[in-house]
């Protein structure tokens, strides 16, 4: 499908310096990437290059008036070693949804999906086989005019790299409910993965931690009454026996572990509720003895327990995460559809030589 892509390949991989028994998340980069330009209103130039520092102008919009997207997602293993991609079209999706929102061209199927499988041929054997392991794909686009002055740019560049990534196990966390600060208001970019979105977060985030949490949960920017999300997470809440996840109504990223984890509770007959949860009815719950769980769900964690919830100095201590049956049983129908370890009833997974149509 990508017929014209030119790849040059590293005269000697790194992969024997990667100890792939101990990777920090994030620090470790494959060989290659795969770079594509947008000029003159078509994408075009589609390449795989030695991963490696890129030069720029200094003048780029991306740098100052951050035109700048992201993607983040995974590969596994099958239990015969193949190469599997998990839902990769809702990523190309979602990253023309954020497109959209900062004025910036859509991304073709070919280019996306396709330089994607390309760089997977290319770097295959990066994709871990430890069981729990994975390799993250990070797939971006940003503005490279030449130019001072806010107007959107005119070329982009798409770039794909990928980092082979541990399982990545987070104690149960303790989050803190921002009083404060908002993440996104009605309106606003919430609901595309920009990366301002992400700068602006830092600061609040940053004190939260001095305070000894290792995480903030947003309210909505309007009322700061409504549970929104966390961190890169989404957030689930079990009240009684029924899964409650914040509406997505434009401040929230819709993330797509929360689409795949509503379908699978769906399949595993619990009951969701996707609605408004404000704060109050959290702690209403908690007093009543009926908050049984609370999740976040994300590419990197896939699930992450959540162990206390602070809210202007008052603190929810939820159940052990051993006895939370709901969310175990999520995360593991999750996990093993992506390792193709059971059947894939929604069609989600994608080998790497499925034709793309
Ligand atoms: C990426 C992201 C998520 C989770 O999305 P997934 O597709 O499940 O990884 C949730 N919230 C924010 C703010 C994010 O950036």
């Amino acid at each position: 499908m990508l017929s014209n892509i030119k790849i040059n390949r590293i005269s000697q991989s790194n992969i024997q310096n990667v100890d792939f028994d101990n990777i920090p998340f994030g620090k470790v980069f494959s060989d290659h990437m795969f770079i594509a330009d947008y000029r003159d209103g078509k994408w075009c130039d589609p390449r795989i290059v030695p991963y490696e520092p890129i030069a720029m102008s200094p003048a780029i919009s991306a740098l100052h008036y951050g035109q700048s997207i992201f993607e983040g997602m995974k590969a596994y293993r099958n239990p015969e070693g193949k190469p599997l991609l998990f839902r990769p079209e809702a990523n190309h999706k979602r990253m023309n949804k954020s497109a959209e929102r900062l004025c910036m061209p859509n991304i073709t199927k070919d280019f996306f999906i396709g330089g994607l499988l390309e760089l997977l041929k290319v770097d295959e054997q990066w994709i871990p086989k430890k069981d729990g392991y994975s390799l993250y794909i990070r797939p971006f686009m940003f503005a490279i005019d030449e130019y001072v002055g806010i107007r959107p740019s005119e070329s982009y560049r798409f770039i794909i790299f990928t980092c082979p990534v541990g399982s990545y196990y987070t104690a149960p966390l303790n989050v803190k409910v921002s009083d404060n600060y908002v993440r996104a208001f009605p309106r606003g970019t919430g609901y595309a993965k920009v990366a301002g979105n992400y700068a602006a977060g830092m600061l609040p985030l940053k004190f939260a931690r001095q305070e000894g949490f290792d995480q903030l949960v947003w309210l909505d920017g309007k009322e700061m009454k409504y549970v929104e999300e966390s961190g890169t997470m989404n957030l689930f809440f079990q009240i009684g026996d029924t899964l409650v996840t914040p509406i997505a109504e434009g401040t929230i990223l819709e993330g797509i572990t929360r689409d795949s984890i509503l379908k699978l509770a769906k399949d595993l007959g619990v009951k969701v509720e996707v609605r408004k949860l404000s704060i109050e009815e959290v702690f209403e719950a908690y007093n009543k003895g009926k908050l049984k769980d609370a999740f976040g769900t994300g590419t990197a964690a896939t699930i992450a327990p959540i162990q206390t919830i602070t809210y202007k100095g008052f603190r929810m201590e939820l159940p052990p995460v051993e006895s939370r049956s709901v969310s175990l049983k999520l995360h593991h129908a999750l996990d093993a559809i992506r390792t193709g370890k059971s059947e894939d009833p929604h069609g989600w997974m994608i080998k790497l030589n499925d034709k793309i149509s």
